[in-house]
């Protein structure tokens, strides 16, 4: 059991305005795992305030390769608690644990000493005519995450931001919160200058709206739902502040007819089921050649059956359960929901037998599925997958782009070539040509209502900058 009960404002665990705190289950067990506090509107405004004291004073005339030391010091902190952090978001997020250590905590820690890098190579002036061009710090960040890969959407705007020289107070996801307090504990550990990392436990409606509205906040970057991201925007534009969004996606995997179809379909179930399908950039919508859906299915079916559902803490375990109840019945309700349109039920369909606890849904395929079909436009964020027949290439572009997100992608052929001319027609932020690996160094945000700017990479600080032009 863990109980936080102060939150990390300037520099230390301090007492909030109450004492009402949030109770964290376990994904795989439901039992309480442990309590956060729960934040109000008093506690974001001290946090915007020791954030704008640290801009104001030292932390804003740090030059890069102080600001970059400091982000060696944070990965070698968090690294020191790998173990933790992984078996924390096991916990919360019912993650698989192998993966918990490979992704949920391996990538925040990848991406922390990424910016380290950045921060010394990337040059923060240049000269543009008579003018010198300085990219400075855009000023108070306010961030607000979501729980699915959460230490990882924590640092993805952390980090960035730290490197271009800004301050931040983070308001991290209620239902995965833990692994937050994890980072204050580092950030403590290192003796990070007080008010530079800030962070505030809460709900989005008190902590996040009071954080969006903030006229101390210059800046917002938000990762999460499109409902929750819209408001965020409506509030954020009463003080003109910047806003980037992170939200939700419809992901295509377009395997063309001379594809090799095991690799195709074996790796675009994986991708798709990723924990446990609750992953914004997953390929949820597989389209296969007409000619080819059945032979795809039984691919399909074979690949889902060799990934042992069970304990997140159970090394072999590839699916856990999802993150909570209320997660479960909306991927149950869109499961429903499909059978009712006509899709092909194929596989699962529902809970898996011998779980009495835990957030269990059984990996499910539809096929069949129409391209306007519910099951085909919105994001379920379970271990859903509907595999969508076409009959020309033209016809499988038109499907793939046909929803109103646009976050991520992939493309299958025998030749590259025509792989990457139709990787090139996609209309996503992210497309992974015939299996291409995640680069942590590649942009990554949507098109469409999938977002607005990119995290990681050298523009992923840039969205944390401003630039000022001085004529000479
Ligand atoms: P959510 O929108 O419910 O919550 C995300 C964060 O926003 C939480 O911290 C929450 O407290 C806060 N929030 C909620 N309502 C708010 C409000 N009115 N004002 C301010 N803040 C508010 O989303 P979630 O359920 O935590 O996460 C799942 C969603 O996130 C999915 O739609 C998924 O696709 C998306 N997501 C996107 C990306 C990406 O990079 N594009 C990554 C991960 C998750």
């Amino acid at each position: 059991m863990r109980s936080y009960t102060d939150l990390y404002i300037g520099g230390a665990m301090r007492a909030p305005a109450s004492t009402e705190a949030i109770e964290v289950l376990s994904a795989s067990t439901e039992a309480v795992m442990g309590t956060v506090p729960s934040g109000s509107a008093g506690d974001a405004g001290a946090a915007v305030a020791s954030a704008r004291s640290a801009l104001e004073g030292d932390w804003g005339a740090t030059p890069p390769n102080e600001r970059a030391a400091w982000l060696d010091k944070l990965a070698e902190a968090l690294k020191a608690r790998a173990g933790e952090i992984a078996e924390v978001i096991a916990g919360e997020v019912g993650s698989p644990i192998t993966m918990a250590q490979n992704v949920q905590a391996g990538l925040p820690i990848a991406v922390t000493s990424s910016y380290a890098k950045l921060a010394r190579e990337v040059p923060f002036e240049h000269e543009a005519g008579n003018s010198l061009l300085l990219r400075e710090a855009y000023g108070v960040v306010a961030a607000i995450t979501p729980w699915n890969y959460p230490l990882h959407q924590i640092m993805a705007k952390v980090a960035p931001a730290l490197a271009a020289g800004c301050t931040i107070v983070l308001k991290p996801s209620e239902i995965a919160p833990l692994n937050a307090f994890l980072l204050a504990e580092a950030c403590l550990e290192i003796e990070l200058p007080a008010g530079v990392v800030n962070i505030v436990s809460g709900t989005g409606p008190v902590v996040g709206e009071a954080l969006a509205a903030h006229p101390g906040v210059d800046m917002v970057s938000f990762t999460g739902s499109l409902r929750a991201g819209r408001r965020v925007s409506a509030l954020a534009s009463e003080t003109v502040k910047k806003v980037t969004l992170e939200l939700g996606g419809k992901s295509a995997c377009v395997i063309l007819d001379d594809a090799p179809l095991e690799k195709a379909v074996t790796a675009g179930v994986k991708n798709a089921l990723l924990n446990s399908g609750q992953t914004c950039s997953a390929w949820t919508r597989m389209i296969v050649p007409r000619a080819r859906q059945a032979q795809a299915l039984e691919i399909a079916v074979a690949a889902m059956a060799s990934l042992k559902l069970g304990d997140p803490f159970d090394a072999a375990t590839r699916l856990g359960p999802l993150i909570s109840a209320s997660q479960r019945e909306r991927v149950e309700d869109y499961i429903a929901r499909g059978k009712a349109e006509g899709a092909r039920l194929v596989a699962g369909g529902g809970r898996p037998d011998g779980f009495a606890r835990g957030y269990y849904v059984a990996p499910t395929l539809f096929a069949d599925v129409a391209p306007e079909a519910v099951i085909a436009q919105e994001e379920i964020f379970g271990p859903v997958l509907s595999v969508l027949p076409y009959d020309s290439e033209e016809e499988a572009v038109n499907i793939a782009n046909g929803t109103i997100y646009g976050l991520a992608g992939g493309v299958w052929s025998a030749d590259p070539s025509r792989a990457l001319a139709v990787a090139r027609r996609l209309r996503a932020g992210q497309v992974d040509v015939n299996g291409g690996r995640f680069n942590l160094l590649a942009p990554f945000g949507g098109y469409k209502q999938s977002g607005v700017g990119r995290e990681l990479g050298a523009l992923g600080m840039e969205e944390y900058q401003q630039v000022k032009s001085i004529q000479r």
